[in-house]
């Protein structure tokens, strides 16, 4: 036994992200020349659009490289308040841009939480909030709602009777990985109740123009009771197609909350990258353009016509974001040809995989064992291929 173990104990336990070892996976089955069919991607693929592209290009050439403030470019947070339609409750004060959504979560739990300070997830926890929790020292607790994956303002209630320590509930709304999309009146009265509580009601809302149907976007009412316990978190990366690397997200807070994360930004990355931030300005600053959510309704509604003949799965509704979220548990107890047990979703990714080349996150990631979430955001024929052939590995289980 070394005198110092050479990682933290905190530290030594983290895995890395599922999401990003899937990609490393992608890569090394297509180096061998494998099939695959890549569901497990939580990006869009496409171009890029031809002005980001150029509005980055001309922040190098104009040498838009010194340091700036740390909590952001001025332009882009007065920008961020347009775009989600906050300037009349909101100064750019409020506002923290960050390198992805996931700084701006690690920000607010490092800004708001003591040491085991308990934070409250959403069923179904994206996969990187327990670490990143865990990470600032807080303590993290998943709500385990009584009916089907969405919390309830009953379940709430219950986990915070029973945890007086906590300092913030994290609504995803529309939910990756469960494609959940809680209305108006869910919202609300999980928001009230943290106000009541007096405890911080963070809402990350990254897919929140990726919603069908005709619906709206549900926003949190904004007052004066509410503004001291609302946080919002959201970025460029899934709301516009090859966004995720330009590693831009933002959070909007009460003022105080923004000032800690700002000092904190000062000491640990004085604020993302400026040319990105001139891209992220660019790409929030024209119309919405609406081609993205098209495309992938289109691709939903194909899922859903596939939904039928996936044997053994039972495919959720998909009202929002690109996950179809599947109900794996019919497999468990089959074999596969080889004669090998399905007892997982991990177990049955890994046969989609092997026998199939399909991709898929397993369930377990996000602590909802029993479940598969197949991300939809890839080229229609290799979405057709990829269910036909994940359908007829299913329908070889015995
Ligand atoms: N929240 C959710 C729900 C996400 O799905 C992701 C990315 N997969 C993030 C936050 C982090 O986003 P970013 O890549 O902008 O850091």
């Amino acid at each position: 036994m070394e005198r110092h173990e050479r990682i933290s104990a905190k530290l030594a336990k983290f895995r890395p992200s599922l999401t990003l070892s899937l990609k490393a996976l992608v890569a090394e089955r297509r180096r061998e020349g494998l099939p695959v069919y890549d569901f497990g991607l939580g990006e869009t693929k496409g171009r890029l659009q031809s002005q980001l592209r150029e509005a980055g290009e001309r922040a190098y050439r104009e040498e838009q490289t010194m340091y700036g403030d740390p909590a952001g470019l001025f332009e882009l947070r007065r920008e961020v308040l347009r775009w989600l339609d906050l300037e009349h409750h909101y100064t750019p004060d409020d506002v923290v841009i960050t390198a992805g959504a996931k700084q701006s979560l690690f920000n607010i739990f490092l800004a708001v939480c003591n040491p085991a300070d308990c934070v409250l997830f959403d069923a179904a926890p994206w996969v990187s909030y327990q670490p990143l929790a865990v990470a600032a020292y807080a303590f993290p607790v998943m709500v385990v709602p009584r009916s089907r994956l969405k919390v309830s303002g009953d379940d709430l209630r219950r986990n915070l009777d029973l945890r007086p320590q906590t300092k913030l509930f994290l609504l995803n709304n529309p939910c990756n990985p469960t494609a959940q999309l809680y209305d108006a009146d869910e919202v609300e009265d999980l928001l009230s109740i943290c106000v009541e509580h007096r405890v911080f009601f963070v809402l990350d809302r990254l897919y929140w123009k990726i919603v069908f149907d005709g619906a709206q976007y549900p926003e949190p009412r904004i007052d004066e009771t509410t503004k001291p316990w609302l946080i919002q978190v959201d970025g460029l990366s899934k709301n516009f197609r090859r966004a995720g690397g330009l590693r831009i997200g933002w959070s909007v807070a009460p003022t105080d909350v923004a000032r800690a994360m700002a000092n904190l930004q000062s000491h640990y990355t004085s604020g993302p990258s400026t040319p990105a931030q001139h891209v992220a300005l660019e790409a929030i600053h024209h119309a919405y353009d609406d081609e993205l959510r098209a495309d992938l309704e289109r691709k939903r509604d194909a899922v859903t016509l596939w939904a039928g003949r996936l044997p053994h799965v039972d495919v959720w509704p998909t009202p929002a974001t690109f996950y179809s979220f599947w109900d794996v548990t019919g497999t468990f107890g089959k074999r596969t040809p080889a004669g090998e047990a399905i007892s997982s979703s991990q177990d049955l990714a890994r046969y989609l995989l092997e026998h199939a080349g399909v991709v898929t996150a397993a369930g377990s990631a996000f602590l909802q064992e029993g479940y598969l979430r197949v991300s939809f955001a890839v080229p229609e024929e290799e979405l057709e291929a990829g269910l036909a052939s994940a359908a007829s590995a299913l329908a070889e289980l015995r």
